[in-house]
């Protein structure tokens, strides 16, 4: 199978845990017979560097020619008085809009390997598999009107500032779609987080989602508000199967289980819904250890395994990679933000290669027993 992907390194620690994400890209691609087609462009910080733009039109067209893309990280702090437009992230806002990305999924899973990362005690984390199903181009981020402006209520020299949360039904409907469609491939469990018994936009949210589980009378369904939400899933987080929310409760919602889970740096993304997909970590640019060899790039892999489940559907791919990353946590790997004081560190070329050397082998002995 042709596999075209056009990689974004991106800022920071984005090009250390992209090119160990692309190696093993390589080695299943070698290893299971795909023939990979690689493009790699600029996005962020290096493209506001290069060509004053953090999107240049050279970046869009070539993940548009994609089937998918695989980003690493923008932002850096160089550019944190630039205005909106002229920021990194702007950049990363606009790709999500030019793939029409607007399902976002988060998965969280516990590896008994990390029982000792998660703040939680082992036996309230445990079993925890949790995939958050984010809208990505709706609501506060993208609603009109927004604005800081000098007018206000008649405060002499008070600014004021404004954001719109907007939802419409398609839009709901389409990502509600989404969540109870995996949610059948999972433990057909799907709970809708809002807060209706205060916004409009969620009062909304909830009756197109009610309505749309009539399709679905094999997934339950149930609703939460996320401030009840965010406390069960500390107390509770292994009760969790789908979560489905907005575009802010799900972005907040998603770091708060990386913490219960263990660290960012193990947290995967995928964007989809549009032509094409959009594969990322969750954690950003991590400035504070750019360039130093010592950041995860477990998320960063771990997005290469839904890249390979998700758009290319190739699920004993995506569970080589994934059976990879537990075989070399389990082995004792661990960069510097997964260990113990006094447990030994790898790089984040050793962990990469780890990895890579699991694939290798495993779509050798796979080969083998084919023939
Ligand atoms: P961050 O995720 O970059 O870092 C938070 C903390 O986690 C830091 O201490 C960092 O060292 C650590 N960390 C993050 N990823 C890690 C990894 N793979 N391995 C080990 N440690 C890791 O968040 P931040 O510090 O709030 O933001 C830094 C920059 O990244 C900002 O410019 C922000 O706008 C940007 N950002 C980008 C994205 C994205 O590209 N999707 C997401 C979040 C933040």
């Amino acid at each position: 199978m042709r596999l075209s992907v056009t990689s974004l390194p991106g800022d920071g620690i984005g090009p250390e845990v992209t090119s160990q994400a692309i190696c093993v890209l390589e080695e299943v691609a070698g290893g299971f017979g795909h023939d990979l087609e690689l493009d790699e462009k600029e996005i962020g910080g290096v493209a506001l560097e290069k060509f004053g733009n953090p999107l240049p039109d050279a970046t869009i067209q070539a993940c548009l020619a994609s089937q998918a893309v695989l980003l690493g990280a923008v932002g850096s702090p160089a550019f944190d008085h630039n205005p909106r437009e002229l920021r990194p992230e702007a950049g990363l806002l606009r790709l999500r809009q030019e793939l029409g990305a607007f399902a976002n999924l988060r998965p969280a899973v516990f590896y008994p390997a990390l029982a000792a990362c998660s703040p939680l005690r082992e036996e309230i984390v445990k079993g925890t598999d949790i995939l958050i199903v984010r809208e990505l181009l709706g609501g506060l981020y993208f609603g009109q009107p927004r604005s800081i402006d000098t007018e206000n209520d008649g405060v002499p020299g008070a600014r004021q500032a404004v954001n719109t949360m907007r939802y419409s039904e398609p839009e709901i409907e389409r990502i509600a779609r989404v969540a109870f469609q995996l949610a059948r491939t999972r433990r057909r469990r799907v709970l809708s987080v809002d807060k209706s018994n205060v916004l409009e936009c969620s009062r909304l949210w909830r009756e197109v989602v009610t309505r749309l589980a009539r399709d679905f009378p094999d997934v339950q369904l149930s609703h939460m508000y996320v401030d009840s939400a965010a406390m069960t899933l500390v107390l509770k987080p292994a009760e969790f199967d789908v979560i489905l929310t907005e575009n802010m409760f799900g972005d907040i919602l998603s770091d708060q289980v990386g913490g219960v889970v263990g660290s960012l740096g193990l947290l995967a993304s995928a964007s989809i819904g549009g032509p094409v997909g959009l594969y990322e970590p969750v954690h950003g640019s991590a400035p504070d250890i750019a360039g130093q060899n010592v950041a995860n790039p477990l998320g960063a892999i771990l997005s290469v395994a839904l890249m390979l489940r998700h758009t290319f559907h190739l699920p004993k791919e995506a569970e080589c990679v994934e059976a990879g990353v537990i075989s070399t946590l389990m082995g004792g790997f661990r960069t510097r933000d997964l260990a113990r004081s006094g447990e030994r560190t790898v790089s984040t070329e050793e962990m990469g290669s780890q990895i890579a050397e699991f694939v290798r082998l495993a779509a050798h002995s796979n080969n083998r027993a084919a023939s």
